[in-house]
């Protein structure tokens, strides 16, 4: 026998005992009841209590019993735990933040809460009865439905982002979850859908993936998203055998507007550029900046070299207009390095290098134009580094020579000084020129030895002379300026000078006019340190440099040295002219001394002379030569 029929049968017998008790009290209660003696009526009273006490007692016990023995008892606490779940369900489905809504068997709606309303603009009774495809943004292909739906029934549960449309129509995401409730026989009694709007998050996403992509001054694409979209073109212009090109462009002296005006009109001239160049190009050019003053731009369809040219061309034309920046009108040129695609390179990669070293070609071809990648500058490139294998081996092995060229009082024509100019003694080649070799050596490092190395022999060179009782006034030794904006050369100039024990005011050290106007406070610093060892100072290839003017007069410099590209169209070229003019008279006013290099002619003496240039120095006076063929009697006669 089971425990439950034990206690209905036990709770059975009870009420049938307490039954009885009631029957035969009763019975008591209506007999005195009959009795109407005084004590008979005091006795039907008290009875009369009991039998009220005792009905009550034996029907709520029996009830009790009834119906724990039936499960009542439990079933009404088990009704009210449910009702307290229910009040907390319904208050935190009203309260979430997440949308709440429930379909029925069929997948009609049947409950949405609050949330849902907030985020679908959706009122309950326009919902009610429908199904959920209403929400559907038409993003996603039905085969995204179908799996939707297999991973619902086979798991019973599926969570995933989903595109919706909101009432306004707007379509946003949703991180949804969907799950089955089943009934007691497992069969599909509900749909619940719980979602999040995380368009917000989305956003942010999208501007962190913006920022990754994108330089943040221009909002240009950067060199990551650059490269990433040339690699798609070349990938396409494969398939369609296209051709495409890449250019990359750098502003000319965009450095100086930024040192001189400083970097907000930089940054705004920078934008200026990026607006100009958007302008000009349509879909399938993609410009992007790569850092700096350095752009690129890729051109998905050009099959010939000559629509690239043509490309870089209208570049350079658009930057013609000047740019209004703060008031300052402000001209800006560019170099374009040109690489091709598939005849120079058939990676993005290999496209960014070649169009890297075409701008190096147009850069060192005189700035403000364009340059095609050829073989020959993969030539030049190995050539390069086969140089600066060579060149460790020439100083070990003492390849390196100096040579020394004259320079002239120009109202004496007296020799008053040299400057001493580095040679390489080539055992295969000859005598090969610093200029081919001292831009390797500047990038190579070298150039420190070697600069160092031609400083001792000069000042070497001039003691001897000076022992045997030549007069010169100085010599003159190039630095560069690689090491010009290094500290230790200020310790390497004390050190050579003690070494050689020669007096530092017959030293001259020649520095370029970009070296010194690249950080015009380092190179102030540095010259007032060499100036404290007692040598001098001259700023070479003056005019080519963009000087500020207000710098130059703060540096303790002696001498200025005019560009032999100025000297060259003396006197028949009026720029020129007008140009010698000013740098001479921009000297004098200063207290400098003025010299003018690459004199070639007569003319171009007289002309110095006339303006009262001070020194000349060219092959019309003498080339450079090895220290025993210096003559030193000559004397050429101006005019
Ligand atoms: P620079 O210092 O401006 O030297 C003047 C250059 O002009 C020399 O070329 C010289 O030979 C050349 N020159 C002189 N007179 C005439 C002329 O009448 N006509 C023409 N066309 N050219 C003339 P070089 O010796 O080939 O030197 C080229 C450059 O290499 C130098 O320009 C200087 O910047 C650099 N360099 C030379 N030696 C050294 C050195 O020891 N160290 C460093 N850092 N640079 C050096
Ligand atoms: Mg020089
Ligand atoms: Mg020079």
């Amino acid at each position: 026998m089971s425990a439950t029929y034990r206690d209905a049968l036990r709770a059975a017998l009870l009420y049938l005992v307490l039954a009885v008790l009631w029957v035969s009290l009763s019975g008591f209660a209506l007999n005195s009841f009959f009795d109407d003696s005084a004590e008979a009526l005091h006795w039907q009273t008290i009875n009369g209590y009991i039998w009220l006490l005792l009905s009550a007692g034996i029907i709520f016990i029996a009830r009790t019993r009834l119906f724990r023995c039936l499960g009542i008892g439990a079933q009404l606490a088990e009704r009210s735990a449910d009702r307290e779940r229910l009040r907390q369900a319904a208050a935190v489905f009203d309260c979430t933040r997440e949308g709440v809504l429930v379909t029925n068997e069929k997948g009609l709606i049947v409950h949405v809460n609050r949330a849902f309303m907030q985020i679908t603009g959706y009122q309950r009774e326009e919902v009610m009865g429908q199904q959920p495809s209403l929400f559907k943004s038409g993003r996603h292909p039905a085969s995204f439905y179908q799996a939707m739906f297999k991973t619902l029934n086979s798991v019973g549960e599926w969570s995933g982002e989903i595109w919706n449309r909101r009432k306004s129509g707007e379509i946003y995401p949703q991180w949804q979850t969907i799950r089955i409730v089943r009934d007691d026989d497992g069969r599909v009694s509900q749909y619940v859908a719980v979602f999040s709007d995380i368009s917000a998050i989305k956003n942010s996403e999208n501007v962190l993936t913006h920022l990754a992509h994108h330089d943040p001054l221009t909002d240009l694409p950067n060199r990551l998203l650059f490269t990433d979209r040339a690699e798609q073109a070349l990938a396409s212009a494969q398939t369609h055998k296209r051709g495409c090109a890449l250019l990359m462009l750098d502003l000319d002296h965009f450095k100086m507007i930024n040192d001189s005006l400083g970097h907000n009109v930089g940054d705004r001239l920078l934008k200026a550029v990026a607006a100009r160049l958007q302008a000009l190009f349509g879909p399938g050019i993609t410009l992007a900046r790569l850092g700096g003053d350095e752009f690129a731009v890729l051109s998905e369809s050009c099959p010939q070299p000559g629509q690239a040219a043509a490309l870089a061309q209208r570049i350079i034309d658009a930057l013609k207009e000047p740019f209004g920046i703060d008031g300052h009108e402000l001209f800006i040129n560019a170099s374009i390095g040109i690489s091709l695609f598939p005849s120079d390179a058939l990676s993005a990669e290999q496209l960014l290098r070649n169009a890297d070293a075409a701008l190096f070609k147009a850069k060192s071809s005189g700035r403000n134009g364009y340059a095609l990648y050829t073989e020959e500058l993969t030539a030049h490139a190995q050539q390069r580094v086969e140089i600066a294998f060579e060149l460790r081996r020439a100083l070990e092995q003492q390849e390196l020579r100096v040579y020394y060229q004259p320079v002239h009082d120009l109202k004496t024509s007296r020799l008053i000084g040299v400057e001493a100019l580095v040679r390489w003694q080539h055992p295969q080649r000859g005598l090969v020129s610093p200029a081919e070799f001292i831009p390797i050596a500047e990038r190579t490092g070298l150039i420190a030895e070697i600069d160092a190395w031609v400083m001792q022999q000069a000042c070497l060179q001039m003691c001897r002379w000076q022992q045997a009782g030549v007069v010169l006034s100085f010599v003159a030794v190039n630095v560069s300026s690689r090491l010009f904006a290094r500290r230790e050369l200020y310790q390497q100039v004390a050190q050579v000078l003690r070494d050689t024990g020669l007096d530092p005011a017959y030293l001259e050290l020649e520095v370029t006019e970009s070296a010194v106007m690249d950080d015009p406070e380092v190179a102030l610093e540095q010259m007032h340190r060499l100036r404290e060892l007692g040598i001098r100072l001259a700023i070479d290839d003056f005019g080519t440099g963009y000087s500020s003017l207000l710098r130059l007069k703060r540096l303790p410099v002696q001498k200025l040295k005019i560009d032999q590209g100025f000297v060259a169209g003396l006197p028949g070229d009026e720029d020129d002219a007008a140009i010698v003019r000013v740098i001479i008279a921009l000297a004098q006013s200063m207290g400098m001394q003025v010299h003018a290099e690459g004199i070639e002619q007569v003319e171009q003496a007289s002309f110095l002379l006339e303006h009262d240039c001070d020194l000349g120095q060219g092959y019309w006076f003498a080339r450079p030569m090895p220290a025993a063929q210096l003559d030193w009697a000559r004397a050429p006669h101006i005019g």
